[in-house]
């Protein structure tokens, strides 16, 4: 953003003056992803987590003098595909720049990157919220860019002042920097955009995406947009470093959306005014705190790096990384909603966890709707089962779907069996645990459990020993009270686990006479 903008006096009865509703929180967010390559961006050294300190590395990724750097390949490719997947332009000629600045953990006193063609151009994502709080937006993706990670320091937290320690494991691991315009109004949204950004790099298999190893880490620029009066005041843009986790970027923005308020009604400073800063976030005191200076991008003199060719892709290339994206959530969520009738709630509960549980739902739904089993709404009764019993499960016992011991074919029959009222769906979901718990197909947990239909005899004869034996519950539903029928069912069930709670009830209020 532009810190040319002039600043606008401001007196202190003005600025009392301003409320909420004349502040627009600006964000832009700088996401850094590790790409899912077996090696290195220009070296053959693994990029595994959790090595052994400096077990992964060589002359290349370490900055010995006399080394030549050699591009991954893969990690182009999987780049390519990131931008497509984000809408950007692609390059079909992309060079490498050094990014100098000194530091402990970077050799070689400069970093890999892209300055000025980025492999990717702009693009953009689009956010919605199925709960309604914001509306539904293109957020601009400026540009994406490759680059090689720096290592890492190990500080002693001991109190012993121990010299800190450097592991260059991760030095040269190639990342994709993924800029978006200064588009984001809230600390929502923010959250949204990384939220469906994590989803749709999962899906494409480009990262892993993992935040506790440092595969996704997450900058934000906030400032605020004021109207004074009827003139736009900026207050200085503030970057956030290393926002860890989707939770404390959506903290650490709304917390500097009220602190920038709170400084700029005392001191009044405006962008330009005051020097651009960078803040990290405190978890602990879920505050911002101010961190080193920000560097602009003139102090780290990018030059060209003289030992890389540039890159040249064809649109032919590009058309055929293009073809290996399969799935993304967006064409997903049509596909649910216009296939199956879902409502945008439950479609985000299925979409959001992966192609894997996306395809075991259609396998359920697609069962129940070609079974004209009489169900009314297959598609909701495929989520309903789906998200409560199937994720719960898969929640519980850390694994993914393809580990889930029922098929999407073996539940869709299963509720067949419900909707043709063999039995109901508490019974439903005792035979579910069975079959999830003892590795039993549908009949034989149907058999274990003694599940068998109730001729309409043994219905009549079940209704009438209600009857006689609850004759001030009879009262109460003929005074009009029909909630009271509830504990009946609960005694009916007791007396025979095998009834259908719904033919039972019928019965009921036809033997009573209503
Ligand atoms: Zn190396
Ligand atoms: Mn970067």
């Amino acid at each position: 953003m532009s810190q040319t903008q002039e600043a606008t006096e401001t007196t202190q009865s003005q600025r009392d003056a301003v409320t909420d509703a004349d502040v627009t929180l600006i964000v832009g967010l700088e996401v850094h992803v590790q790409l899912d390559t077996q090696s290195k961006l220009f070296c053959n050294c693994s990029t595994a987590y959790g090595a052994d300190a400096n077990t992964q590395t060589c002359p290349v990724c370490t900055g010995m003098p006399g080394t030549l750097p050699v591009i991954n390949e893969q990690a182009l490719k999987l780049a390519i595909k990131t931008g497509l997947a984000l809408n950007c332009e692609i390059a079909n000629y992309t060079k490498w720049d050094r990014k100098n600045y000194f530091y402990p953990d970077l050799p070689k006193g400069y970093q890999i990157s892209q300055f000025d063609k980025p492999i990717c151009g702009a693009g953009h994502l689009t956010i919605a919220d199925p709960k309604g709080a914001f509306e539904t937006r293109a957020i601009q993706i400026e540009r994406a860019h490759l680059e090689e990670d720096a290592g890492k320091s190990i500080h002693d937290e001991s109190g012993a002042k121990k010299p800190t320690k450097i592991d260059l494991n991760r030095t040269g691991t190639p990342l994709l920097e993924i800029v978006t315009k200064p588009d984001l109004r809230s600390a929502e949204e923010a959250k949204a955009f990384l939220t469906e950004l994590k989803l749709i790099l999962t899906y494409i298999g480009v990262s892993d995406c993992n935040m506790q190893e440092g595969s996704l880490r997450c900058d934000g620029n906030v400032n605020l947009h004021i109207n004074v009066d009827g003139q736009k005041v900026a207050t200085p843009i503030v970057e956030i470093k290393n926002l860890n986790s989707f939770r404390a970027a959506e903290r650490a923005i709304g917390y500097e959306a009220e602190r920038q308020l709170r400084v700029w009604k005392k001191d009044g400073l405006g962008i330009g005014e005051a020097p651009k800063q960078t803040r990290g976030w405190d978890v602990a005191n879920q505050k911002t705190t101010p961190s080193r200076e920000k560097e602009g991008a003139a102090d780290y003199r990018y030059f060209p790096d003289p030992d890389l060719i540039a890159v040249v892709t064809t649109d032919q290339e590009i058309a055929a990384i293009g073809a290996t994206i399969a799935h993304l959530p967006s064409a997903l969520r049509t596909d649910l909603m216009e296939n199956y009738g879902l409502e945008a709630y439950d479609t985000e509960v299925i979409v959001s966890q992966g192609a894997g549980v996306v395809a075991y739902y259609e396998s359920v739904a697609d069962f129940l709707t070609k079974s004209a089993s009489g169900s009314k709404s297959p598609g909701k009764t495929a989520s309903n089962w789906v998200a409560q019993e199937v994720l719960r499960y898969l929640n519980e016992q850390s694994c993914e779907v393809g580990d889930y011991p029922v098929s999407g074919e073996q539940l869709g029959e299963l509720l067949v069996r419900i909707s043709k009222g063999d039995f109901d769906q508490t019974r439903g979901k005792d035979v579910l645990a069975q079959m999830v718990e003892n590795a039993l197909d549908l009949d034989a947990a149907i058999e274990k459990l003694g599940i068998k239909a109730v001729d309409a005899n043994e219905i009549q004869s079940l209704c009438q020993q209600l009857i006689d034996e609850n004759p001030a519950v009879i009262e109460q539903i003929r005074e009009g009270k029909g909630k009271a029928i509830g504990s009946l069912i609960g005694k009916a069930r007791k007396l025979n686990p095998n009834i259908n709670p719904n033919v039972v009830k019928e019965n009921l209020l036809k033997q009573i006479g209503i």
